[in-house]
């Protein structure tokens, strides 16, 4: 099938498209066929948008903080004046479903709304006369060009969880979206230019590992926002820091419900079909581990064998659909290769989604609902992150026996517990090794003015993402003291003056 369209970079306000000759196929992953090119670009075209973002920053950083607001509350406007099209173009590329795509459009434009509230935001700390004569102030400063590097799981949400927090705080930006699904990024960069932000605040460089290796070493990119695969983060945060830049690289995981016997049973089946199988199990924060405590098993797994058998698998406009295809050929092949591995390791299959096939959508990267039953940690399918939509049941005697589970395991992104039990779930929320956890809430994603990340190999770096803490991960702090000529005037002193 010959490519429809072609997807450039965006640099200094306009559509570039690349010259270097290099260029990815991009998928209809419901169909399983090449839809578009987009460009990969090269060291040369990274270069040429750092530039842009380096000429822009200091007017943009000198802009009073209300007027980047303003500019933000225009470009939440347009976002949400223009949320199905962003929606149909994350559904035409990644294949989710339209609603789940709406669902990804309105979290990201929780973050807009909360980038709006700089001003406050950036406000320091101030006090008088700290000393006779002197006052003392702390104040939050841009970093200057700062970039993103983005999965292909969420190509609004994840770009929106770092570039409308890194505009507001004075920065500017270089983004690199996934290559899978990189079409948002260049409607999202006319909806900021509409919104009215100088040109060079904002660019997008299409590409690969050359073009990621470019941001790492560029010496006047100031700081990395990276989300992705756990070996990819690993690796931009070594070579990030090695660069002396500051690095926040967010990586896999492995999340883990636990049921336990005195938890609302329906109320668990419903969160764990929606966890596991929404976006086809392609979320970082999907459940894809429930332990089941005590005697809960057979009743859980029981529960879930009918609903998993009966989940609607299609393409993502297909009225009812509830999950829709995976985003390529290889992941659905590693996927099915895991299934089988995880059987083979002993587990019993309860429902296979292996071979799923959707008509009309024959050659699509289906994988239909799965759920193994009696996996134990040793297994492959437990150790490895699946990124799609396999549920493993694992049964544990007690919640020490699942805390413990949980704790070894090497992800800590997000958890949640089922229980009715106040003492228990107090006791679990103190003692668990996991950045996000949910009590009867089966995916604890933090809305957009707290802040999202989570703890062991599902982190590399010291600020968590969006919220507070993106506002401290985008500028400096600063201490400032000051006093004036005509205020108390003292000799030189040579030691540390004291209070008398
Ligand atoms: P990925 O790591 O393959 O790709 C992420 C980005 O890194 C892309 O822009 C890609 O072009 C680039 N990249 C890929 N390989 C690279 C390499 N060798 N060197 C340099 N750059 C490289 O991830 P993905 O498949 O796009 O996304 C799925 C993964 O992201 C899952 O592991 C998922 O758990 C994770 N994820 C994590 C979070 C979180 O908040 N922790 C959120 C979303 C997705």
């Amino acid at each position: 099938m010959t490519a429809t369209y072609q997807v450039h970079h965006y640099i200094n306000g306009q559509v570039v498209p690349s010259t270097s000759g290099r260029q990815a196929p991009i998928f209809n992953p419901a169909k399983g066929a090449v839809q578009g090119q987009v460009d990969l670009g090269s060291v040369a075209e990274l270069d040429q948008a750092v530039a842009a973002a380096a000429a822009a920053f200091p007017a943009w950083a000198a802009q009073p903080a209300l007027a980047r607001a303003r500019v933000m509350q225009r470009f939440l406007v347009l976002a949400q004046q223009r949320s199905k099209d962003i929606a149909a173009l994350i559904v035409k590329e990644h294949g989710k479903t339209f609603p789940d795509a709406l669902g990804e459009v309105a979290r990201a434009i929780e973050v807009i709304e909360f980038a709006t509230g700089i001003p406050q935001l950036l406000k320091g700390e101030y006090t008088d006369q700290v000393a006779r004569g002197i006052d003392a102030w702390s104040m939050r400063q841009p970093l200057g060009v700062v970039a993103g590097i983005t999965p292909f799981n969420f190509p609004a949400m994840v770009p929106m969880w770092m570039f409308p927090i890194a505009l507001a705080c004075g920065n500017t930006f270089v983004l690199k979206p996934s290559e899978r699904d990189p079409s948002p990024a260049l409607l999202i960069a006319e909806l900021l230019k509409e919104a009215g932000l100088p040109d060079g605040a904002f660019n997008v460089v299409q590409g690969d590992k050359s073009v990621v290796d470019a941001i790492l070493a560029h010496p006047a990119i100031q700081a990395v926002s990276f989300v992705g695969s756990t070996p990819v983060a690993e690796y931009i945060y070594g070579e990030g820091c090695r660069h002396g830049k500051r690095v926040q690289a967010l990586g896999g995981a492995k999340n883990h419900m636990v049921v336990m016997p005195d938890a609302d049973l329906n109320q668990a089946v419903d969160a764990l079909m929606g966890a596991a199988y929404g976006s086809a199990g392609e979320r970082c924060m999907a459940i894809s581990v429930a332990v089941a405590v005590g005697d809960v098993g057979d009743k859980l797994v029981a529960q879930l064998a009918e609903r998993v058998k009966s989940l609607k698998v299609g393409e993502g406009n297909a009225d009812g659909a509830e999950m829709g295809p995976v985003i390529t050929r290889e992941a659905q092949q590693r996927i099915e290769r895991l299934i089988g591995a995880g059987i083979e390791e002993g587990a019993v299959s309860i429902v296979d989604g292996r071979g799923c096939k959707i008509p009309g959508y024959e050659d699509g990267f289906f994988v239909g609902g799965t759920l193994l039953d009696k996996v134990t940690p040793e297994m492959t399918v437990y150790r490895e992150e699946i990124f799609g939509p396999v549920l493993c049941v694992l049964r544990v005697p007690d919640i020490a026996a699942a805390v413990k589970l949980i704790n070894d395991h090497e992800y800590g992104n997000g958890v949640a517990v089922y229980t009715r039990d106040g003492g228990i779930a107090r006791e679990f929320v103190r003692h668990i090794q996991v950045g996000m956890v949910g009590v009867n809430v089966p995916l604890p994603v933090p809305m957009a003015f707290n802040s999202f990340g989570g703890w062991k190999r599902s982190l590399f770096g010291d600020h968590h993402a969006y919220g507070p803490e993106g506002v401290r991960f985008y500028t400096r702090h600063k201490a400032v003291m000051q006093r004036w000529p005509d205020s108390i005037a003292r000799g030189p002193e040579f030691s540390f003056p004291q209070l008398t």
